[in-house]
């Protein structure tokens, strides 16, 4: 049996007279990639924020890795790992200026370049946040949330905007720091990364989980259903025509 690692139960956010999540629940299993699946609005990110404490609730009980939210916010942060927006980061500061000013924050001892190796950006140690790609940013974003060595890190729509060499390149990171034994929780409203990424995934919409499961049994049940799709699809799409066409390799840099 997997041990759960956040229990969220009968989660409730109202916003004035709007309620924008409706009592949801769900585990997330240790060592998973688990992913909120849904179109914007649909509460995603409130829900994210909640569980990382950067909202707070209307009703309803959360607990990360044995911490209850409501008694032990500030335990639940130290063992946590959360996505900062880079257009916050301090302009003036190089990405291993940056770093060590996060460890401070964190009281941690984190050697800039070993983190920036991890995560593909030891070349642009020297370089500022607002030199670099949107891939490249996504990256250092993602590395800011390891500094802490989380247990579990949250990850908002890393993948927005980014073109699909840097999206499979994100992937890959979020792949290896999963096998590093992080759990990773999701947003995303790109259907393809969901199935490819994660291991179970909660459909939300309208504030509700209307779907809950591993991506392949939601596609089996589909197709039990007799379910077929209007036309027989080719074995490859454009996306794919386009990858073989220009190549894996970033080309940000
Ligand atoms: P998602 O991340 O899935 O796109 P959000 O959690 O950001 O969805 O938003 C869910 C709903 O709550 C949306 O309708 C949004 O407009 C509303 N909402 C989000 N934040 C606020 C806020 N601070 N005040 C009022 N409404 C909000
Ligand atoms: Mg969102």
């Amino acid at each position: 049996m997997s041990n759960v690692i956040i229990s969220v139960k009968d989660l409730v956010k109202t916003y004035g007279d709007f309620k924008a999540v409706k009592s949801i629940s769900f585990d997330v299993n240790e060592g998973e990639i688990f992913g909120l699946l849904g179109p914007n609005g649909a509460g995603k990110s409130t829900t994210l924020e909640i569980i990382e404490t950067l909202r707070t609730k209307t009703s309803g009980k959360i607990n990360v890795a044995g911490y209850d939210l409501d008694s032990h916010p500030s335990e639940i942060k130290k063992i946590i790992g959360v996505q900062l927006q880079t257009s916050g980061f301090y302009p003036g500061l190089n990405l291993v200026e940056l770093i060590k000013m996060f460890s401070g924050l964190y009281n941690r001892d984190v050697n800039p370049i070993e983190l920036l190796t991890k995560v593909n950006l030891a070349d642009k140690a020297k370089s500022k946040s607002k030199e670099l790609s949107g891939g490249q940013k996504q990256r250092f974003s993602i590395a800011t949330t390891l500094i802490n060595k989380p247990k579990i890190i949250f990850l908002d729509e890393p993948t927005t905007g980014l073109d699909p060499q840097a999206r499979r390149n994100l992937w890959d990171l979020i792949r290896e720091i999963r096998a590093s034994g992080t759990t990773v929780i999701i947003t995303t409203h790109y259907m393809d990364e969901a199935e490819q990424l994660c291991d179970r995934i909660a459909i939300m919409d309208q504030g509700k989980i209307i779907k809950l499961d591993s991506p392949d049994k939601m596609i089996d049940e589909l197709v039990e259903t007799g379910f077929e799709r209007p036309k027989q699809v080719k074995s490859a799409n454009l996306e794919d025509v386009f990858i073989h066409l220009t190549g894996r390799e970033i080309r940000e840099e």
